[in-house]
């Protein structure tokens, strides 16, 4: 093991077109110091991914577990995915309802299923027999959400620029043994059909890592970001010889230009570069690298 190896963690409360809320910030540098210690004690990049995301989750203040957005027909139904780097191993549950932990859900069909991802109904029995807490309590603002943007009309590109401010959640990590691991973790979008899914479950779509390339979370209108499979051309970007930020910056690029898609990436390579990035008005996330202290800011568009 390289112990000497500089540990970097990113984090990421979302893109979007309005500003972070107040606590928002706050809690991701928190975060951040709670993964740091993961990985300083030893913990693999994985297992500092899924913590660093419960408690996002947990918190209320970003669209993910607790703080989910509803869809039209009142229910939350979430979609996380997490992916390690050496061995590309990856899990995800796409449109779960009923457990507070999403990232935990994806991370045991991870480690213990013979699958990849596990979706609705039988995502939550499968959490339900490894005993993950329920989610009992939803934010009721969600409903409102709904109201006021099918209220507001126009296509769905639009709406998510009028209604969206940074909520989504993801976080990259590289551990002592030079594994890196990406997570993300959504309520999803509003207005959204029962049953929709997202970018944020998608192997590829929303989430990627492979130590050849990066390790990738997106956040942003994932109708968009499937199409162009932003996180794994990123990561195909950079394992071809491309910074972490010139293939984020590309992929990016191309999701604009190509279907009009604003999205913003949190990445990380085995050399511990790392980058955020995005095309929506602002991002939150937050870094820490080594000893240095843990920042959390947000973002003003760059691209
Ligand atoms: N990517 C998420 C989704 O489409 C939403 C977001 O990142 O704001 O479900």
């Amino acid at each position: 093991m390289a112990k000497n190896r500089e540990l970097v963690i990113a984090v990421h409360g979302g893109a979007g077109f309005k500003k972070a809320k107040k606590g928002q910030l706050d809690c991701i540098e928190e975060v951040i110091r709670t993964g740091i210690s993961i990985l300083r004690d030893g913990g693999s990049g994985l297992d500092a991914v899924e913590k660093m995301i419960i408690l996002m989750e947990d918190s209320g203040l970003f669209n993910a577990g607790s703080g989910s957005h509803l869809q039209m027909d009142g229910a939350a139904r979430m979609d996380a995915s997490i992916m390690e780097g050496k061995d590309l191993m990856a899990g995800a549950v796409a449109s779960v309802s009923g457990i507070a932990n999403p990232i935990a859900c994806a991370r045991l069909i991870m480690d213990k299923s013979l699958h990849i991802m596990l979706a609705g109904e039988g995502a939550r029995r499968f959490g339900a027999h490894y005993n993950l807490r329920e989610l009992r309590s939803i934010d009721k603002e969600g409903l409102k959400a709904v109201k006021r943007s099918l209220d507001s009309g126009g296509d769905q590109a639009r709406l998510y620029k009028s209604v969206y401010g940074c909520e989504t959640v993801g976080a990259v990590a590289i551990d002592l043994e030079g594994n890196i691991a990406a997570g993300s973790s959504t309520g999803g979008f509003s207005p959204m059909l029962p049953g929709r899914v997202g970018d944020s479950p998608i192997i590829g779509g929303g989430t990627y890592a492979d130590n050849r390339g990066c390790a990738v979370s997106m956040t942003g209108l994932g109708e968009k970001i499937i199409r162009c499979s932003v996180a794994k051309e990123i990561s195909t970007f950079s394992e071809l010889g491309d910074s972490v930020s010139i293939a984020a910056g590309k992929a990016i690029m191309r999701l604009l230009k190509r279907i009009d898609g604003r999205a913003g990436a949190i990445t990380l390579n085995r050399d511990g570069e790392y980058c955020l990035i995005h095309s929506t008005d602002f991002m939150v996330g937050g870094f820490i690298k080594g000893k240095k202290m843990a920042v959390a800011d947000q973002f003003k568009r760059v691209l």
